[in-house]
């Protein structure tokens, strides 16, 4: 087998044959051991209003692996294995837990949390979602799950049902990274879908490429269409930012507003947006 080679066992001397199944349990055991040790860390990113009165912000709180070995590793570098592997489950529901624990100390801001697939098709996601709620004295309507157009492109019976327990709670659900699946629209009929978020993709090179412009203002009004509200992800200029406010999204996310932040610096920030001394 090409794949498999041969690496030094420790302090044994001999050599054994490492195979990437082999790797795969490792990391999968390596990931679960981190969540029992605290090493996952949560931070959290402006989601702002682009339009009306500029209140009521909403938080993402996006993970991070606080690695002993590697330092700060980013989701893209464990996640999609997390997935592959269910450990995702077990780091999903310690995200949830603790984004809803550090948000319930702050001033009325709506809390966005990512749920993988593995999450959303497993039995019991209401009742844990609603335990961890209990738990953190965080209000169900002021949390949104969002979910990518993978996971609810052929969702099973148990899964609708599943979204549409969580929904009658008052919590939302928003598909994220919106355009770059299959973009069958069907399920935003069928699904109890709140918010549409456009992805980053769409967005670079609105304010310098007319055709893209005309792009991301289609995404927007098919949203519209469907009553949900709007969110442009990965706003990092001011230009950017006008042709989205102009397109008519209620919401705007990205490096030009805020990058994402540990929970006391995202703390500090609404302290400061609220205080009266603000100039
Ligand atoms: P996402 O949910 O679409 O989150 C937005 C990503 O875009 C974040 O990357 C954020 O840091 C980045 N971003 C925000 N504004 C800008 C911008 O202006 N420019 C650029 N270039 N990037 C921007 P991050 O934190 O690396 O997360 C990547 C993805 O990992 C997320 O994409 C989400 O799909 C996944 N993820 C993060 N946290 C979790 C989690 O707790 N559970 C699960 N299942 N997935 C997660
Ligand atoms: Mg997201
Ligand atoms: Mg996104
Ligand atoms: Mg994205």
């Amino acid at each position: 087998d090409a794949a498999m080679y041969a690496v030094k066992r420790s302090g044994r001397g001999r050599y054994g044959v490492y195979t990437p199944e082999l790797d795969i349990r490792v990391r999968d055991a390596e990931m679960r051991r981190a969540v029992e040790n605290d090493e996952f860390v949560v931070h959290f990113q402006p989601v702002v209003r682009l339009t009306g009165d500029g209140g009521g912000m909403t938080v993402e709180a996006l993970v991070r692996w606080n690695h002993p070995a590697r330092g700060l590793l980013m989701p893209g570098a464990f996640i999609e294995l997390a997935e592959e592997t269910g450990a995702v489950v077990a780091i999903g529901e310690w995200v949830l837990r603790e984004a809803c624990r550090q948000a319930a100390g702050w001033q009325t801001v709506n809390l966005s949390v990512n749920l993988s697939a593995r999450q959303v098709t497993r039995t019991g996601l209401a009742e844990t979602i609603r335990d961890i709620l209990a738990e953190t004295g965080f209000p169900a309507d002021r949390l949104v799950l969002e979910l990518t157009e993978s996971v609810i492109l052929h969702p099973d019976e148990a899964t609708v049902a599943r979204l549409e327990a969580l929904r009658a709670m008052g919590i939302g659900i928003s598909v994220d990274d919106f355009g770059t699946g299959y973009s069958a629209l069907s399920y935003l009929r069928t699904l109890p879908v709140s918010v549409l978020k456009i992805d980053r993709s769409f967005i670079t090179g609105i304010d310098t490429d007319p055709d893209t412009y005309a792009v991301a203002e289609a995404l927007v009004r098919l949203a519209k269409a469907y009553r949900l509200q709007v969110v442009a992800e990965g706003i990092e200029t001011a230009e950017q930012a006008r042709c989205v406010t102009e397109m008519g999204c209620d919401y705007g996310q990205g490096y030009h507003f805020a990058r994402p932040m540990p929970g006391p610096a995202l703390a500090e920030l609404l302290a400061a947006r609220l205080s009266p001394e603000r100039s």
